[in-house]
């Protein structure tokens, strides 16, 4: 066993120990079109039993995905179209801070309704914005349009992003981001995950927030699925390992 695998295990064996439960989740972002990428991580998801939180685009896609999405899948809001409007002076992002509030709520909704008449029962009212961005003052509208949640990227800063909107966030990034794009490595990732659970162990980081794990199929190589197998397999037989489903995190039923 790698030292990360070793360091990894260690990290659950304190939870055990301790007798706590390891909460984790599982999102993917970016899903489409029913391409070998999205059937492959289907089936992964119905053969190890693990919920996945499906980060789906509304505007881009299609509707035969939905009849491939079994119960142990449901389906999140990635944005509305995944364009990049950012200014010169911006990252990446979907929401730039000179769009009106209300002109992308507009967008966001039109494109929800889209999504969850496609989506019916598995779809859970959360936006995972694309590249994990955006703004502040956008939150206190959400839960306005109907939305119950926003999922993002690193140790959240409180359990509501808003009034009436639960945020469970990504800590975990499989895809290696200036590096080709292929798995981040076992070092970065594994080295993410003890580090998000020790926050949480020794009080650095709210301990009720499920630490959660980021796929991008599109972009996964071999090494990337064949983490997520190894990942599957140990947290299986590791005790107090809990996959968490969306409707759980974000109180929708
Ligand atoms: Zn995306």
């Amino acid at each position: 066993m790698s030292a990360a695998w070793r360091a990894f295990s260690d990290e659950m064996a304190r939870w055990r120990d301790a007798g706590r439960t390891v909460d984790f989740w599982w999102r993917d972002d970016d899903a489409a079109r029913l391409d070998p990428a999205l059937a492959r991580l289907l089936a992964l998801a119905q053969g190890a039993s693990v919920p996945l939180a499906l980060a789906v685009i509304p505007l881009q896609c299609g509707e035969e995905i939905f009849e491939r999405i079994g119960p142990a899948v449901s389906v999140l809001q990635h944005g509305t179209d995944h364009r990049n409007r950012a200014a010169a002076n911006e990252k990446k992002t979907e929401f730039p801070a000179t769009e009106r509030s209300a002109a992308a709520i507009a967008r966001l909704f039109a494109a929800k309704e889209r999504l969850g008449l496609l989506a019916r029962d598995r779809f859970v009212p959360v936006l995972a914005p694309p590249w994990n961005r955006l703004p502040e003052a956008l939150a206190p509208h959400l839960a306005a349009a109907g939305y119950r949640g926003l999922t993002r990227y690193g140790a959240r800063a409180a359990a509501l992003a808003a009034p009436g909107v639960g945020q469970v966030n990504t800590h975990v990034d499989l895809i290696a981001r200036h590096a080709g794009r292929g798995f981040a490595g076992e070092e970065a990732t594994l080295g993410a995950a003890v580090q998000h659970l020790a926050a949480k162990r020794e009080g650095r980081a709210d301990p009720d927030e499920a630490t959660g794990w980021l796929s991008h199929h599109a972009v996964h190589d071999a090494a990337a699925w064949a983490f997520l197998d190894r990942l599957f397999e140990t947290c299986q037989t590791a005790h107090a390992v809990r996959w968490r489903s969306a409707p759980e995190l974000f109180h929708v039923s």
